[in-house]
């Protein structure tokens, strides 16, 4: 929740989240110290659905306001298709166009969806905006875009589309605030958390990025196993009879740092624990994002400097200090001490590829989109 002052800008009044929807539903906001305003806890109470947990944040929040008035509310959806390039005011057309690509992303969008309608019933009157994950992906080349697939399936939407787009687009704009130079030039984005991807980004724009037609695709991820050959998932089907909910469990649940380690998809856990496994998790992990950046640039055809962002990105620094050490014949130097300090700058000066720390804020982005939308 966002308060605006006089010149529109953004300031952080409250933030958190809603978890485990029709199953223990838990609500938490907080102020931005960080200290809890809410907390509600549903200990088994598979009824509470969208609707009446957006109902008790939306009356709490009005509460929490006072005088302020409720503008407008922005929402983070996941698939944007190719229609949308651009966040926009959702009407009944534009909900019903995003209703058709529910089966883009099936896991997500349905519950982006359900917000949306949620508040709808709540407040009919109020705006609401649509900002998407792969709209900052949207102008890559088309070369970026294309499976090597029958043409005709391009056509019916089977594409690489990308996503993280509103963390992606929220560094970008950053790195134009605190080093314009290094925003003109070529970036790597490395945005490790639960999920996790990478963006080669040129002159603030995405010119390849790791995730393809789902978030499942590329990195290694807390429980997503990230790009495989296409093969085993035949061979689950054919020689060991899985169905496909059985293979999407499989991949988007019970693989990555979690399968991988059999210990836990956290990377806290994984950092403290003297298991093997999990060490050969977290080498995997940094092996894979190392992988992954060489590709991204040759897309660049260089690279100028590299960002660290999300949960395991501005926090843990063994993680960069693995990916930066398999860089090193780029000629990036890591600044060991400053890397620890978690510092903003964790490149030595001589580096030939400049590392930094930032924190991500996809809810700034999708107040300012909201904000400009709202005109
Ligand atoms: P996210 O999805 O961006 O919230 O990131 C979640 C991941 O970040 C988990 O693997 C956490 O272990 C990791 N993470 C979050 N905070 C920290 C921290 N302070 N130190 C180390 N790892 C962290």
């Amino acid at each position: 929740m966002f308060t605006l002052d006089e010149t529109n800008r953004p300031t952080l009044s409250a933030g958190g989240q809603i978890e485990q929807i029709g199953l223990s539903p838990k609500l938490v906001a907080r102020d931005a110290d960080g200290t809890v305003l809410l907390r509600r806890d549903w200990e088994n109470n598979t009824s509470l659905d969208h609707a009446a947990l957006l109902k008790e944040l939306f009356d709490w929040g009005v509460d929490h306001l006072g005088d302020r008035e409720v503008i407008a509310i922005g929402h983070r959806v996941v698939h944007g298709g190719t229609r949308f390039a651009a966040p926009c005011l959702i009407d009944a057309e534009v909900l019903h166009a995003l209703d058709d690509l529910c089966s883009l992303a099936p896991l997500h969008q349905p519950h982006n969806l359900a917000g949306i309608r949620a508040v709808n019933a709540i407040a009919p009157d109020l705006p609401q905006i649509a900002c998407f994950d792969t709209a900052f992906h949207h102008d890559r080349a088309a070369v970026a875009t294309r499976f090597a697939i029958p043409r005709a399936l391009h056509e019916q939407g089977i594409r690489r589309y990308g996503f993280h787009g509103l963390s992606y687009e929220y560094i970008a704009r950053r790195l134009r605030e605190i080093d314009p130079a290094m925003a003109e030039g070529r970036v790597i984005v490395a945005h490790l958390g639960n999920g996790a991807s990478l963006c080669g980004i040129r002159e603030g724009r995405s010119v390849d990025t790791t995730m393809g037609f789902t978030a499942l695709d590329g990195l290694m991820m807390g429980t997503r196993s990230g790009a495989i050959d296409p093969g085993v998932i035949l061979h689950f089907q054919t020689a060991l009879g899985m169905s496909a909910a059985e293979v999407e469990d499989l991949l988007y649940k019970r693989s990555g740092l979690l399968g991988v380690s059999g210990i836990s998809s956290d990377m806290r856990a994984l950092a403290a624990s003297n298991a093997v496994e999990a060490e050969e998790a977290i080498e995997l992990f940094a092996w894979r994002a190392a992988r992954e950046a060489g590709g991204l640039m040759s897309s660049l055809e260089g690279l100028d400097g590299l960002v660290f962002t999300a949960g395991i990105g501005e926090n843990n620094a063994g993680i960069r200090t693995r990916i930066c050490q398999r860089l090193a014949w780029t000629g990036l130097v890591l600044d060991e001490a400053a890397n620890i300090r978690g510092e903003a700058i964790i490149s030595a000066p001589e580096s030939a590829v400049t590392v930094r720390i930032i924190r991500t804020d996809e809810e700034r982005m999708i107040a300012l989109h909201t904000i400009r939308v709202l005109g």
